[in-house]
């Protein structure tokens, strides 16, 4: 019987929540299919099999691999694809998937389709961005394996009630192991994985100023910080916080950018933001263009206005 692989992705041993979204995709074209669908963790962690069920998984396979190893979570997967008869296999796309999604594809000797938005459970044609967000490509692979990486916060875990039947599988030998991941963004959720982003620009003039916006990220919940180019190349602000063409993709249910004007190449990293609140002085900047909601003023006057409004 054919069914669908989904890798999941952790990381400390925890599950990462973008990998559940994957998981609900994988159910959805299961169903057109009429297979099972089965969640496979590339390294020993501490998965719940019923939050991976209610995802959409039939089966939680975990493997044995006790740290990340890009090559032996490709050969683990191309080996258990073969093991479960996966005709299609789905990775989350973020900064490990898309390692790991080429080889996977090419261990299978197929194709696949990166960073998709969208997937048409009948005819498996996979909707990918590309020129920035300004239009896009429809996809088919033709090999016997589908392969296919899915950008977080576009699919949704299906919501049901139900535990994974869990297993453990052996992991392939790694060539190469990660052995340490640091992390730079004190403690807050990756920009590319947070629901809520505040990013900062060349606006806030200064890096001393950031306090402004951390003091807007802390107000909420979960929020995730990000960035314009012009910020980290001056330095003022780590690369991984970047957003754009040359920085990290994310479309969170709301982005609030602060002091960036909206370039095209910022544009292309945030424009399929849910919402999208823009804070700039300047009544003419791009970014108003693209805003769900725009407050025109200076920032600060406006920040520590929100701040005090939020903490309420
Ligand atoms: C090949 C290439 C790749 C690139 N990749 C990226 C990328 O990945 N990400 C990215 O962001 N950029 C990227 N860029 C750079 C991009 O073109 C812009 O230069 C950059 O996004 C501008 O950053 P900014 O909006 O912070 O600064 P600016 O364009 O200088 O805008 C600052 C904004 O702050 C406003 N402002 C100033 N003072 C205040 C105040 N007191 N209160 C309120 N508002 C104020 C101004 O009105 C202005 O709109 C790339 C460029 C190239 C050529």
């Amino acid at each position: 019987m054919s069914s669908v692989l989904v890798i999941l992705e952790t990381r400390s041993g925890e599950l990462r929540p973008a990998c559940l979204e994957t998981v609900g995709a994988a159910r959805t074209i299961a169903d057109a299919k009429g297979c099972n669908v089965v969640a496979l963790a590339t390294e020993t962690a501490n998965i719940d099999a019923a939050v991976v069920g209610g995802a959409g998984a039939d089966q939680l396979m975990i493997a044995t691999a006790d740290a990340h190893s890009a090559d032996a979570a490709a050969t683990t997967i191309a080996r258990v694809a073969k093991e479960v008869g996966a005709d299609v296999v789905l990775l989350s796309a973020t900064v490990r998937g898309r390692d790991i999604t080429p080889r996977v594809a090419a261990l299978l000797d197929t194709g696949f389709a990166a960073d998709c938005t969208a997937v048409d459970s009948n005819t498996m044609i996979f909707t990918r961005p590309i020129c920035g967000g300004k239009a896009f490509n429809n996809v088919k692979v033709n090999g016997d394996v589908v392969v296919a990486s899915l950008r977080p916060n576009f699919f949704a875990s299906a919501g049901r009630d139900h535990t994974a039947e869990i297993s453990e599988v052996a992991s392939e030998t790694a060539l190469a192991q990660v052995v340490e991941v640091a992390a730079q963004s004190g403690g807050r959720p990756d920009v590319a994985e947070s629901t809520i982003v505040v990013s900062g620009g060349r606006g806030m003039a200064s890096p001393d100023n950031w306090n402004l916006i951390e003091a807007i990220a802390d107000a909420i919940p979960g929020a995730g910080l990000g960035a314009s180019r012009a910020v980290v190349d001056a330095g003022w602000r780590p690369h991984s916080e970047q957003v754009g063409q040359t920085g990290k993709t994310v479309s969170p249910e709301l982005y609030i950018a602060i002091g960036i004007s909206g370039a095209i190449q910022h544009l292309a990293g945030m424009r399929s933001s849910k919402v999208i609140v823009a804070i700039n002085k300047d009544p003419d900047a791009p970014i108003f263009k693209h805003a769900t909601y725009g407050i025109v003023g200076d920032v600060f006057e406006v920040l520590p206005e929100l701040a005090a409004e939020l903490a309420k």
